[in-house]
């Protein structure tokens, strides 16, 4: 639509601004009823609903169980109290070296300055995080460099969130310019799903700023499904590779949302040609309030059986676990 093209060539601050953040807008947008959806209002308290244009134009009109609309939609079943569901699953916040740093495994660490989203993605094993703690003063931010360049052995720093990307240029830069300095520091990788869900956020002065640690830069990018790769995604993904960035892929395996092998296979060979590279396929984590999107373990193998008579290896995921108090992520397949 004429509309949402205007919309879509604003900055992506402005697009930012004007995401979608009330259900009732989204549905007329997609010319659904609301009462025809399990919308819940405190669902929606517990954790906002946020969804920008450039996602929900790739949502189908009129359809109640499109799998992008699913990941974002607030739900009854995240008010339901289930067994084995909990607050932290992953011990994250058991794992914070210093504030701004979660230090789980040899060689690499997170570092995390924002904990802000630009999609509110209702599966996310953050949903329950205090990130108002996560956002960073400069004095907190030195004290997580400090921690860092402590670590002899520290071969890569993990730029996440919430969305690193959701900092501004000059932030960023800064803090690149810092990593810089750490001599051990060989790769910078970012955690980010704004290449998807806003890739107006990738601009000449994104690009430029990157480059900025002089490090090996991977991006690993957060798509669900083969839907959420459109144009003007390709187009970001085809800036980020022409500056040399590594593009990977991490997903979550979810109920009603990817859970067939012929949405995996259409995700990976989709993702093939926006030049990014299917890395993990991750078992839900049981965070409270999205056992309705969990696939159990059985079914998600037989998936990764049929999925690799269906793709070459290099574009099958590995299926992946994470266990509190493990060193690395459990590869199931
Ligand atoms: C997933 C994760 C990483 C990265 O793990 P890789 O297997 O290297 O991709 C690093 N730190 C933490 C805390 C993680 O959860
Ligand atoms: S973009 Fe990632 S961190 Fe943010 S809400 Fe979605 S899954 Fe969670």
């Amino acid at each position: 639509m004429d509309t949402d093209n205007q919309h879509l060539q604003q900055s992506w601050q402005q697009q930012l601004q004007s995401a979608f953040s009330n259900v009732q807008d989204l549905c007329d947008y997609l010319e659904l009823a609301i009462t025809d959806l399990p919308f819940s209002l405190s669902a929606q308290q517990q954790f906002a609903f946020k969804v920008p244009l450039s996602f929900a134009a790739c949502m189908e009109k009129g359809n109640a169980n499109d799998p992008l609309l699913r990941q974002v939609l607030p739900i009854v079943d995240e008010t339901k109290t289930i067994p084995g569901f909990s607050l932290d699953p992953v011990g994250d916040l058991a794992a914070k070296a210093v504030t701004g740093v979660i230090h789980k495994y040899q060689g690499r660490a997170l570092l995390i300055n924002t904990g802000s989203c630009a999609i509110n993605c209702r599966y996310c094993f953050r949903r329950h995080f205090p990130y108002s703690d996560w956002q960073l003063s400069k004095l907190q931010e030195q004290q997580a460099l400090d921690y860092l360049s402590s670590d002899p052995n520290l071969h890569e720093v993990i730029l996440s969130g919430g969305d690193p990307l959701l900092l501004n240029d000059a932030r960023l830069s800064t803090l690149l310019t810092k990593l810089a300095t750490l001599p051990q520091l060989k790769r910078i990788r970012l955690h980010s799903r704004l290449p998807i869900v806003l890739p107006a956020r990738i601009t000449e002065s994104l690009l430029t700023s990157l480059k900025h640690s002089g490090k090996t830069t991977t991006l690993v990018v957060h798509c669900n499904h083969a839907n959420e790769l459109n144009p003007r995604v390709f187009n970001a993904c085809q800036q980020l590779r022409q500056h040399g960035i590594h593009l990977l892929n991490q997903s979550v395996l979810l109920k009603g949302v990817n859970d067939n092998v012929q949405d995996l296979a259409q995700l990976s060979e989709r993702l093939f040609d926006f030049g990014i590279q299917p890395y993990y396929l991750h078992i839900l984590d049981k965070t409270a309030g999205t056992a309705h999107f969990d696939v159990n373990e059985s079914d998600a193998l037989a998936l990764m059986q049929a999925l690799k008579t269906l793709l070459p290896g290099y574009l099958v995921p590995k299926l992946v676990k994470e266990v509190a108090g493990d060193k690395a992520k459990q590869v199931l397949a």
